[in-house]
Protein backbone atom coordinates (compact mmCIF):
# COMPACT_ATOMS: atom_id res chain seq x y z
CA UNK A 1 0.00 0.00 0.00
CA UNK A 2 2.90 2.29 -1.17
CA UNK A 3 4.55 1.75 2.91
CA UNK A 4 8.11 0.98 3.35
CA UNK A 5 6.77 -1.67 6.23
CA UNK A 6 7.57 -5.36 5.28
CA UNK A 7 6.53 -8.37 7.37
CA UNK A 8 6.81 -11.89 7.15
CA UNK A 9 3.63 -14.61 7.94
CA UNK A 10 4.63 -17.59 9.09
CA UNK A 11 2.09 -20.83 9.39
CA UNK A 12 1.91 -23.42 12.28
CA UNK A 13 -1.09 -25.80 11.97
CA UNK A 14 -1.65 -26.87 16.15
CA UNK A 15 -2.96 -30.52 15.93
CA UNK A 16 -6.66 -29.06 17.36
CA UNK A 17 -6.95 -29.15 21.30
CA UNK A 18 -9.76 -27.34 22.41
CA UNK A 19 -7.62 -25.63 25.25
CA UNK A 20 -5.30 -24.63 22.63
CA UNK A 21 -8.36 -21.95 21.79
CA UNK A 22 -6.64 -20.01 25.62
CA UNK A 23 -3.90 -17.46 24.41
CA UNK A 24 -1.17 -18.75 26.88
CA UNK A 25 -1.39 -22.33 25.97
CA UNK A 26 -1.88 -21.65 22.15
CA UNK A 27 1.98 -19.84 22.67
CA UNK A 28 2.97 -23.03 24.64
CA UNK A 29 2.15 -25.04 21.46
CA UNK A 30 3.65 -22.87 19.05
CA UNK A 31 6.89 -22.92 21.35
CA UNK A 32 6.62 -26.69 20.75
CA UNK A 33 5.36 -27.58 24.41
CA UNK A 34 2.23 -29.01 25.62
CA UNK A 35 -0.57 -27.48 24.64
CA UNK A 36 -1.30 -25.93 28.89
CA UNK A 37 -2.22 -22.83 30.04
CA UNK A 38 0.46 -20.51 31.81
CA UNK A 39 -0.33 -18.89 35.10
CA UNK A 40 -1.23 -15.38 34.59
CA UNK A 41 0.65 -12.88 35.08
CA UNK A 42 2.62 -12.17 32.99
CA UNK A 43 -0.11 -11.42 30.76
CA UNK A 44 1.44 -12.09 26.99
CA UNK A 45 0.80 -8.14 26.28
CA UNK A 46 3.72 -8.08 28.23
CA UNK A 47 5.60 -11.68 28.07
CA UNK A 48 4.23 -14.40 25.44
CA UNK A 49 5.48 -15.92 22.24
CA UNK A 50 9.41 -16.23 22.78
CA UNK A 51 8.89 -14.46 26.25
CA UNK A 52 8.16 -11.23 24.20
CA UNK A 53 5.09 -8.92 23.79
CA UNK A 54 2.64 -10.84 21.72
CA UNK A 55 -0.97 -9.83 20.54
CA UNK A 56 -3.37 -12.50 20.38
CA UNK A 57 -6.65 -12.35 18.03
CA UNK A 58 -8.19 -15.26 16.41
CA UNK A 59 -8.71 -15.31 12.21
CA UNK A 60 -12.40 -13.57 12.49
CA UNK A 61 -11.20 -10.61 14.09
CA UNK A 62 -8.01 -9.84 11.90
CA UNK A 63 -10.87 -10.63 8.57
CA UNK A 64 -12.47 -7.14 10.10
CA UNK A 65 -9.21 -5.44 9.38
CA UNK A 66 -9.59 -4.73 5.24
CA UNK A 67 -13.00 -3.59 5.94
CA UNK A 68 -11.94 -1.02 8.31
CA UNK A 69 -9.02 -0.02 6.32
CA UNK A 70 -11.42 0.47 3.31
CA UNK A 71 -13.69 2.20 4.94
CA UNK A 72 -12.64 3.94 8.02
CA UNK A 73 -13.25 2.95 12.11
CA UNK A 74 -16.11 5.33 12.07
CA UNK A 75 -17.73 3.33 9.75
CA UNK A 76 -17.44 0.07 10.85
CA UNK A 77 -18.64 1.21 14.47
CA UNK A 78 -22.26 1.90 13.21
CA UNK A 79 -22.65 -1.30 12.37
CA UNK A 80 -23.78 -3.30 15.47
CA UNK A 81 -24.22 -2.42 19.22
CA UNK A 82 -22.27 0.60 20.31
CA UNK A 83 -20.43 -1.19 23.07
CA UNK A 84 -20.21 -4.09 20.77
CA UNK A 85 -19.33 -3.03 17.05
CA UNK A 86 -19.52 -4.91 14.08
CA UNK A 87 -20.61 -8.58 12.50
CA UNK A 88 -20.41 -11.74 13.59
CA UNK A 89 -20.34 -15.51 12.37
CA UNK A 90 -23.08 -17.31 14.24
CA UNK A 91 -23.16 -21.03 14.32
CA UNK A 92 -26.87 -21.67 14.29
CA UNK A 93 -27.08 -25.81 14.94
CA UNK A 94 -29.49 -28.30 16.13
CA UNK A 95 -33.15 -28.69 16.20
CA UNK A 96 -33.43 -25.91 13.26
CA UNK A 97 -34.83 -26.05 9.19
CA UNK A 98 -31.05 -24.24 7.93
CA UNK A 99 -28.62 -25.47 10.29
CA UNK A 100 -25.33 -22.80 8.94
CA UNK A 101 -23.23 -20.34 9.65
CA UNK A 102 -25.10 -16.31 9.26
CA UNK A 103 -22.44 -13.44 9.16
CA UNK A 104 -24.96 -11.20 11.06
CA UNK A 105 -24.52 -7.30 12.90
CA UNK A 106 -24.05 -7.94 16.72
CA UNK A 107 -27.48 -7.08 18.35
CA UNK A 108 -29.12 -9.91 16.05
CA UNK A 109 -31.06 -11.51 19.40
CA UNK A 110 -31.00 -15.40 19.49
CA UNK A 111 -34.78 -15.66 18.87
CA UNK A 112 -33.86 -14.28 15.05
CA UNK A 113 -30.80 -16.06 14.82
CA UNK A 114 -33.31 -19.29 15.52
CA UNK A 115 -36.19 -18.34 13.54
CA UNK A 116 -35.04 -15.94 11.12
CA UNK A 117 -31.24 -17.48 9.96
CA UNK A 118 -32.23 -20.77 11.34
CA UNK A 119 -35.17 -21.14 9.41
CA UNK A 120 -37.31 -21.86 12.78
CA UNK A 121 -37.89 -25.00 14.57
CA UNK A 122 -37.35 -28.22 12.71
CA UNK A 123 -41.16 -29.83 11.76
CA UNK A 124 -42.76 -31.53 14.38
CA UNK A 125 -40.26 -30.09 16.71
CA UNK A 126 -41.18 -27.50 20.06
CA UNK A 127 -37.96 -25.15 21.45
CA UNK A 128 -36.89 -25.81 24.62
CA UNK A 129 -33.90 -24.28 24.70
CA UNK A 130 -30.29 -23.01 23.20
CA UNK A 131 -26.70 -23.14 24.65
CA UNK A 132 -25.53 -20.11 23.34
CA UNK A 133 -21.74 -19.39 22.84
CA UNK A 134 -20.38 -22.98 22.25
CA UNK A 135 -20.03 -25.75 24.80
CA UNK A 136 -19.08 -23.81 27.80
CA UNK A 137 -22.26 -21.36 27.54
CA UNK A 138 -25.22 -20.79 28.77
CA UNK A 139 -28.74 -22.47 28.49
CA UNK A 140 -31.37 -19.63 27.19
CA UNK A 141 -34.73 -20.37 27.42
CA UNK A 142 -38.03 -19.13 26.01
CA UNK A 143 -38.21 -16.00 28.16
CA UNK A 144 -34.55 -14.81 27.27
CA UNK A 145 -35.06 -15.25 23.01
CA UNK A 146 -35.11 -11.56 22.26
CA UNK A 147 -32.00 -10.84 24.42
CA UNK A 148 -28.85 -9.95 22.07
CA UNK A 149 -25.03 -11.92 22.36
CA UNK A 150 -22.51 -9.32 23.24
CA UNK A 151 -18.97 -8.86 24.90
CA UNK A 152 -18.29 -6.67 27.09
CA UNK A 153 -18.35 -7.07 30.66
CA UNK A 154 -21.00 -9.32 32.36
CA UNK A 155 -23.43 -8.91 29.66
CA UNK A 156 -26.87 -10.54 29.86
CA UNK A 157 -25.81 -13.24 27.32
CA UNK A 158 -21.92 -13.38 26.31
CA UNK A 159 -21.46 -14.04 22.52
CA UNK A 160 -19.10 -16.81 23.52
CA UNK A 161 -17.79 -18.57 20.40
CA UNK A 162 -21.38 -17.20 18.71
CA UNK A 163 -22.74 -20.76 18.49
CA UNK A 164 -26.06 -21.29 19.10
CA UNK A 165 -27.32 -25.39 19.61
CA UNK A 166 -30.68 -25.23 19.38
CA UNK A 167 -32.37 -28.15 21.97
CA UNK A 168 -36.18 -29.46 21.09
CA UNK A 169 -38.55 -30.85 23.67
CA UNK A 170 -37.95 -34.75 22.51
CA UNK A 171 -34.11 -34.93 23.41
CA UNK A 172 -32.72 -36.55 26.43
CA UNK A 173 -31.17 -33.98 28.91
CA UNK A 174 -29.23 -36.97 30.35
CA UNK A 175 -27.45 -37.87 27.47
CA UNK A 176 -27.02 -34.22 26.38
CA UNK A 177 -25.32 -33.59 30.46
CA UNK A 178 -22.86 -36.89 29.18
CA UNK A 179 -22.53 -34.83 25.85
CA UNK A 180 -21.15 -32.32 27.56
CA UNK A 181 -19.04 -33.38 30.61
CA UNK A 182 -17.18 -36.13 27.99
CA UNK A 183 -16.07 -33.22 25.84
CA UNK A 184 -14.50 -31.62 29.24
CA UNK A 185 -13.25 -34.54 30.89
CA UNK A 186 -11.32 -34.89 27.12
CA UNK A 187 -10.43 -31.60 26.31
CA UNK A 188 -9.02 -31.01 30.04
CA UNK A 189 -5.39 -30.59 29.49
CA UNK A 190 -4.36 -32.18 33.06
CA UNK A 191 -2.37 -29.48 33.89
CA UNK A 192 -4.11 -28.90 37.17
CA UNK A 193 -6.04 -31.13 40.02
CA UNK A 194 -9.47 -29.51 40.38
CA UNK A 195 -10.36 -30.44 36.31
CA UNK A 196 -8.36 -33.51 35.34
CA UNK A 197 -9.84 -35.24 38.60
CA UNK A 198 -13.41 -33.00 38.51
CA UNK A 199 -14.26 -33.20 35.16
CA UNK A 200 -12.78 -37.38 35.46
CA UNK A 201 -15.24 -37.90 38.03
CA UNK A 202 -18.52 -36.03 37.27
CA UNK A 203 -17.94 -37.49 34.00
CA UNK A 204 -18.63 -40.99 36.09
CA UNK A 205 -21.35 -39.41 38.02
CA UNK A 206 -23.04 -38.64 34.92
CA UNK A 207 -22.62 -42.11 33.41
CA UNK A 208 -24.36 -43.36 36.22
CA UNK A 209 -26.93 -40.63 36.06
CA UNK A 210 -27.47 -41.89 32.56
CA UNK A 211 -27.08 -46.11 33.68
CA UNK A 212 -29.80 -45.86 36.06
CA UNK A 213 -27.93 -45.90 38.95
CA UNK A 214 -27.47 -42.56 40.76
CA UNK A 215 -27.60 -42.59 44.35
CA UNK A 216 -27.82 -39.95 47.49
CA UNK A 217 -23.62 -40.42 47.27
CA UNK A 218 -23.66 -39.39 43.91
CA UNK A 219 -25.84 -36.68 44.12
CA UNK A 220 -23.86 -34.93 47.58
CA UNK A 221 -20.78 -35.19 45.29
CA UNK A 222 -22.27 -33.66 42.12
CA UNK A 223 -22.91 -30.97 43.96
CA UNK A 224 -19.20 -30.51 45.22
CA UNK A 225 -17.52 -31.09 42.56
CA UNK A 226 -19.65 -28.47 40.24
CA UNK A 227 -18.61 -25.88 43.69
CA UNK A 228 -15.09 -27.02 42.97
CA UNK A 229 -14.91 -27.02 39.13
CA UNK A 230 -17.06 -23.66 39.54
CA UNK A 231 -13.66 -22.07 42.00
CA UNK A 232 -10.81 -23.50 41.95
CA UNK A 233 -9.73 -24.44 38.34
CA UNK A 234 -6.23 -22.66 36.98
CA UNK A 235 -8.22 -21.76 33.74
CA UNK A 236 -11.83 -21.17 32.19
CA UNK A 237 -12.24 -24.77 30.39
CA UNK A 238 -12.58 -26.38 33.96
CA UNK A 239 -15.33 -23.41 35.15
CA UNK A 240 -17.00 -23.69 31.63
CA UNK A 241 -17.16 -27.87 32.47
CA UNK A 242 -20.14 -27.25 34.40
CA UNK A 243 -21.84 -23.96 33.13
CA UNK A 244 -24.44 -26.03 31.07
CA UNK A 245 -24.97 -28.20 34.61
CA UNK A 246 -25.83 -25.22 37.03
CA UNK A 247 -28.26 -23.57 34.43
CA UNK A 248 -30.48 -27.47 34.02
CA UNK A 249 -30.37 -27.53 38.01
CA UNK A 250 -31.27 -23.56 38.00
CA UNK A 251 -34.13 -24.06 35.83
CA UNK A 252 -34.93 -27.21 36.84
CA UNK A 253 -34.33 -29.36 33.67
CA UNK A 254 -33.73 -32.06 35.32
CA UNK A 255 -35.09 -33.15 38.62
CA UNK A 256 -33.15 -36.43 39.52
CA UNK A 257 -30.19 -34.20 40.32
CA UNK A 258 -32.29 -31.36 42.53
S1 LIG B 1 -8.66 -25.98 34.23
FE1 LIG B 1 -8.41 -27.88 33.02
S2 LIG B 1 -7.73 -27.17 31.03
FE2 LIG B 1 -7.40 -25.47 32.48
S3 LIG B 1 -5.30 -25.74 33.24
FE3 LIG B 1 -6.60 -26.87 34.64
S4 LIG B 1 -6.58 -28.98 33.80
FE4 LIG B 1 -5.88 -27.63 32.16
Amino acid sequence: MGSLFDFDLELFIGAGAYICGEETALINSIEGKRGEPRSKPPFTCACGLNNKPTVVNNAETISNVPWIINNGGDKYSTIGLKDSPGTKLFCVDGSVKHPGIYEEPIGTSIGELIFNAGGGMLTGTEFWFAQVGGSSGHLILQGLLDEQPQYGKDPKVSMGSGAVLVIDKNQDIKKLLLSWIRFFQRESCGKCVPCREGTFRLKAIIERLNNGNFGQNDKDDLHKLIWTLDNTTLCSLGKFSVTALQDVIKYKLLKDIL
